[in-house]
């Protein structure tokens, strides 16, 4: 590994805990940079990410919620849960419309760190096959590693299946377990602002009930919400960021 993709690495603040287990990056992992807010632009951006799906009736909502606001967001998806094939009705439209874009979180959701290189794959491909398989579309190249877990191996590992950009997150709403509607409130004015990446999570119900000051607060800082794709694909891959 080079010297800048090693500070390139560090950088990101999440490698402190697996240093030790940093192993050289190939020719094509080296260039992937991990992702931790939007790059600059004229507007004001945030992508919402709303990651795992745990529960039905929360990705149902979110889902409904895209629609209808005339939203944009991603979904993060953890594949083995049933949430993807129990919406998958009200869910494929807005993924053809793109208003609603699929990255990957995995199969089954495990520390990628602490796997070796064909298991992380593994991982990866299991939710990337599910995904094409029922909504007909490539997750490639966005992942976001469970528990944002992620080291040099898992960079490179994900990087030779074509997953070249790990999402991590600059705000989070702290919903994975159930914390009170102005606890969520309280995260989001912390978490809404330009350029940041936003971390939900479709697991209970509490993030669904505070929707509306959510979007009150969007609209007040005037922020336009954005997949992964309106951001990275207009830009291009080569601004590195
Ligand atoms: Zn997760």
């Amino acid at each position: 590994m080079d010297r800048r993709s090693f500070l390139a690495l560090l950088g990101s603040g999440t490698l402190g805990a697996t240093i030790s287990h940093l192993t050289p990056l190939s020719a094509h992992g080296s260039s992937v940079r991990i992702i931790r807010e939007l790059p600059k632009s004229d507007v004001k951006r945030v992508a919402w990410t709303v990651d795992d799906g745990t529960s039905i009736e929360a990705v149902k909502r979110y889902i409904r919620l895209v629609a209808d606001n005339d939203l944009r967001l991603t979904f993060f998806v953890y594949s083995a849960m049933g949430s993807w094939i129990a919406n998958r009705k009200e869910l494929q439209p807005l993924v053809n419309s793109g208003q609603i874009q699929l990255a990957n979180h995995t199969a089954h959701h495990p520390a990628l760190a602490g796997l070796g290189t064909k298991q992380i794959q593994k991982e990866l491909m299991g939710a990337h096959n599910f995904i094409e398989r029922n909504f007909g579309v490539d997750m490639r190249p966005y992942y976001r590693p469970p528990y944002g877990s992620i080291n040099a191996k898992v960079v490179n590992a994900a990087a030779e299946i074509g997953y070249t950009k790990p999402m991590l997150w600059s705000g989070s709403l702290v919903d994975a377990s159930n914390i009170s509607a102005s606890r969520i409130l309280f995260h989001a004015r912390n978490s809404f602002y330009d350029r940041s990446i936003v971390l939900a999570h479709a697991n209970n119900l509490t993030s669904t009930k505070v929707f509306k000051p959510m979007l009150k607060l969007i609209s007040d800082r005037e922020l336009n919400l954005v997949t992964l794709n309106d951001v990275y694909e207009t830009d291009g891959v080569a601004d590195g960021q």
